[in-house]
């Protein structure tokens, strides 16, 4: 008998590749969204599937399956700094008592339950590069604490279940991930750039562009979670891409990639935007046996690919 996978945040980025993986593992899959940042069109390729199924529903309300789930990945929840600053309310509960309810669920059925945590849990941090025994540095009152604390909350309810119930839990921090179906106007760095150089703009690098991140391509990212899933290991485990680049230095990159002309102009930084981010990956090396295998050269062509295809009136189309 095929084992049976709840995602929530299924129609999301990181949710719909996840679909993508678990039927291809030949498992059932039951996507779950209500869709306020996720979207149909990234899993309207499964809907003719048996062994697919959609729920319309929003997690912080109760939830409740029919049937034995074997696996439960909980990927709702806004992901971009300017979705969590226009959604702040829903981004505290979907972290806080989606991840209540579904942890309840997962107890219920006897289920093991991955839950996707972030990078953000360090905050902007005072240690580099980001190990998992690092406890952060977050502003709890600032604008990306609403993310960065409802993420905190979730990893000590999870560990609190698997303490105190015996749930079978897996805590993965993601780091910056990248990829098709990522949304054009979510303002995170790499829709925002690519999205400019698109419509002829100029590519806006906040600050001094000295601030770093480390990009993982979707596939490898989706691989960690699924071994970690796999795995017994119940604390936290980096998945992410270690090489690291500074934001000036990536505008740059993908000016070249586009292959247009456009300039770079700088505008301020957004408050508590961390100055430095690499994942740590020791442990996921270790316990996992996984490491990124694609390049940013690599990773980034695919993307540009997703993109440069979008009809002109999406490219166009703006949400904020
Ligand atoms: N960033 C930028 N220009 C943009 C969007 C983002 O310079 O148009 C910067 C942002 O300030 C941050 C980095 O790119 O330092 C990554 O931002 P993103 O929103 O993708 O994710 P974060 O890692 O901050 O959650």
């Amino acid at each position: 008998m095929k084992k049976r996978v709840l995602i929530t945040g299924g129609a999301g980025f990181l949710g719909s590749h996840l679909c993508d993986k678990f039927i291809s593992e030949d498992y059932e899959v039951i996507a779950m969204d209500n869709l306020i940042t996720g979207d149909l069109k990234n899993i309207q390729h499964l809907f003719k599937l048996p062994e697919f199924e959609f729920y319309h529903h929003d997690v912080t309300k109760f939830v409740h399956i029919p049937g034995k789930v074997d696996y439960i990945l909980h990927f709702a929840s806004p992901a971009s700094p300017i979705d969590y600053l226009k959604i702040p309310i829903q981004t505290l509960k979907v972290g806080s008592l989606g991840t209540h309810n579904l942890l309840g669920l997962a107890r219920e059925k006897n289920a093991r339950i991955l839950i996707a945590s972030t990078s953000e849990v360090y905050g902007d941090p005072l240690i580099h590069p980001q190990t998992e025994e690092y406890y952060g540095n977050v502003n709890t009152i600032g604008p990306r604490g609403v993310y960065d604390e409802a993420k905190r909350f979730q990893e000590s309810i999870t560990m609190a279940y698997h303490r105190f119930h015996g749930v079978e839990t897996r805590i993965a921090r993601i780091f910056n991930t990248y990829g098709p179906r990522m949304r054009l106007n979510d303002g995170r760095v790499i829709p925002a750039f690519i999205g400019q150089a698109l419509r002829g703009e100029d590519l806006t690098v906040f600050g001094d562009g000295m601030q770093t991140r480390s990009f993982c391509y979707v596939d490898d990212e989706v691989e960690g979670l699924y071994r970690l899933l796999l795995s017994d290991y119940t604390l936290p485990v980096n998945i992410g891409n270690p090489e690291e680049i500074t934001i000036l230095d990536f505008a740059k990159e993908i000016v070249k990639l586009t292959g247009t002309e456009q300039k770079i102009v700088f505008k301020p930084l957004p408050q508590d935007d961390p100055m430095q981010r690499e994942p740590d990956i020791t442990k996921a090396k270790e316990i996992l046996g996984w490491e990124p295998k694609i390049s940013r050269e690599e990773g980034m062509k695919k993307t540009f690919e997703y993109f440069k295809n979008l009809s002109k009136e999406e490219l166009f189309k703006s949400e904020h």
